[in-house]
């Protein structure tokens, strides 16, 4: 059976993220979102599930609403009963945005607020790292920078496995540490965002350099800056980079973050520290904020002298950003500072493009201050995809979560300079991904015994090529038919690997010279055609024999099989004793 991947929402658009991931026979839902603004359908498509029961697990990968905001009409509205798994800062954190999000949501298709704790409280929370196991389908998460808690997650099931990234960072931020996924995972197919896959920035330092010093110019002329972002996302970031800026430069501005859920935001990012950046992590008090406060729309509305505010919502679509930017942006000494990404339609993306007249529902507004843009981002850029796809080595590219034109131009970066096959389904289209033969063994005790000595488990996704006979590995993993008859044993992931050496996987390969009419004989013995030319790979009673070369009526072969000794069959017995 194929592994197949089918985009229920973030195809060929930011928004909504839901993959459904068929893997050897399971069926799991990655991230289950809603639209990231206001046009168009605001829950994934949902009917291509079918029946919602058929679904093994939904995996969420972190907090922001178009990741996680469908999960409560899935579990309480169309019914889904199964396993569901997220880190423990998401399932803190999910349900607050979710219910902030329904309070300015209409048509929320019948979901109340008092129905999305339900989804969270059920679901199972995994550390970094542990090796998950529902049913016969593992679930392995890695650090994946962004916000808080989120994760990738590598899925393997039935020799199946593949790498689904959700959003993610490769440069580490103030308060968190860039996505972390081990070297060489080798999964059949990658699933990655492309959110910004065809920006390349300049180095944070020089992006946090310029954003203090035009933030500090404006507020020296008496001007107010917004930055709109989510508060329980970017504030951290965005406080941290300016209480530095702050003590070095002596400034005593006064920064606001607008939110109800500002403090709340606070408890959690001091609740979970250990998700936090070494900087997090090796500071007593790394959220003290000496020039941060609370405030409410009101206050800062009134202000009159200079500072800065942080407020919702990140696009400019509706809250106290929204109304802050009525009131600031007709002022020229005003600045906006746009730090993340603007969906295409909302007023952030209109206010980054620098449009002067901007009509909202309730009259224009006319856009006379100062607008910048920083990549304070919480998404990687072209380079980070690429490094990270470089690192893992797919088999094969899906890509989701990202605009059509930047993702085209994204495939041909991936297709051209990592040859791998690319992908970017559109909704409902299935992407199926063939996949390689993959052959277990466990090896008996007597064949362990016999066979000295047992050799160092083998380097990472590196083939296994013995030329002496005859040599066990024993080592957790996975033997994998790779094209040309060569196997390759891949390593179990996860820091329980090397403790699990003695695990009972193995691979056994052995050259050596065998007579044309003895393999003739094992041929025939096994009802197998034999053919005059005898240069070709023969599969013999569960073994490949590789004929490498005829000389003298003797061939020079390589064979290899995965077989216990107690299962080998006799006519295999026969030829080990002829090999010697
Ligand atoms: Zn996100």
């Amino acid at each position: 059976m194929a592994l197949r991947v089918t985009p229920l929402g973030a195809a060929q658009q930011v928004g909504r993220s839901c993959i459904l991931l068929e893997i050897g026979g399971r069926n799991v839902l990655l991230d289950c979102g809603v639209a990231a603004h206001s046009s168009g359908s605001y829950y994934p498509e949902f009917s291509l599930l079918g029946e919602v029961q058929s679904l093994d697990v939904v995996i969420i990968t972190h907090f922001h609403l178009d990741h996680v905001g469908a999960l409560p009409y899935l579990t309480e509205i169309l019914g889904y009963h199964g396993p569901i798994l997220m880190t423990h800062p998401t399932r803190a954190i999910g349900p607050i945005i979710i219910k902030d999000a329904l309070s300015f949501r209409r048509d929320a298709e019948g979901l109340t607020p008092e129905m999305v704790d339900a989804p969270f409280d059920r679901a199972r929370c995994f550390q970094l790292q542990e090796r998950v196991e529902i049913g016969d389908l593992s679930v392995t998460s890695f650090y994946a920078g962004h916000v808080l808690g989120a994760v990738m997650v590598h899925l393997e099931c039935r020799g199946q496995s593949a790498l689904y990234t959700g959003d993610f960072t490769m440069v580490p931020d103030y308060h968190l540490s860039a996505a972390r996924a081990p070297l060489a995972l080798h999964p059949d197919v990658m699933i990655t965002e492309t959110t910004c896959c065809t920006t390349i920035r300049s180095s944070k330092r020089r992006e946090v350099n310029d954003l203090c010093s035009k933030v500090q110019d404006c507020l020296e002329k008496g001007g107010k800056v917004l930055v709109p972002l989510l508060v329980m996302g970017r504030s951290t970031e965005i406080c941290m980079i300016l209480e530095e800026h702050w003590a070095k430069a002596k400034l005593a501005y006064p920064i606001f973050v607008i939110s109800t859920m500002a403090q709340k935001a606070r408890v959690f990012f001091q609740t979970f520290a250990s998700w936090g950046s070494k900087r997090v992590r090796s500071t007593d008090r790394p959220f003290a904020f000496p020039h941060v406060r609370f405030g409410t729309l009101s206050e800062l509305l009134a202000l009159s002298g200079p500072a800065v505010a942080l407020a919702g919502s990140a696009m400019l679509d509706f809250g106290p950003s929204q109304e802050l930017f009525k009131s600031w942006a007709p002022e020229k000494r005003n600045l906006i500072v746009i730090p993340g990404y603007c969906l295409p339609g909302t007023v952030g993306n209109l206010v980054q493009a620098k449009e002067k007249k901007i009509e909202l529902s309730s009259g224009i507004v006319q856009v006379r201050c100062e607008v910048d843009h920083f990549s304070i981002s919480d998404h990687t850029d072209s380079r980070g995809i690429v490094e990270l796809i470089s690192q893992v080595a797919p088999r094969q590219v899906v890509l989701v979560h990202g605009g059509l034109q930047l993702m085209d131009t994204f495939r041909a970066i991936v297709q051209k300079r990592l040859r791998l096959p690319c992908h970017m389904p559109a909704v409902g289209d299935h992407v199926e991904i063939p996949s390689p033969a993959v052959l277990e063994a466990w090896a008996s005790s007597l064949l362990m015994a016999q066979s000295e000595p047992v050799p160092p488990p083998p380097v990472l996704g590196v083939p296994l090529i013995h030329a002496k006979a005859p040599v066990v590995t024993t080592f957790r993993g996975e033997l994998r038919k790779r094209d040309r008859g060569a196997l390759e044993l891949h390593a179990a992931q996860g820091p329980s690997a090397r403790a699990k050496a003695k695990a009972r996987r193995i691979l056994i390969r052995q050259k050596g010279r065998l007579p044309c009419e003895a393999l003739k004989a094992a041929l025939r013995d096994s009802n197998q055609a034999v053919p005059e030319d005898l240069s070709s790979i023969f599969e013999v009673a569960g073994a490949t024999i590789l004929v490498d070369q005829i000389q003298a009526g003797t061939a020079a072969v390589t064979i290899s099989w995965v077989a216990g000794l107690e299962d080998r069959e006799p006519i295999l017995q026969q030829m080990l004793d002829i090999l010697g």
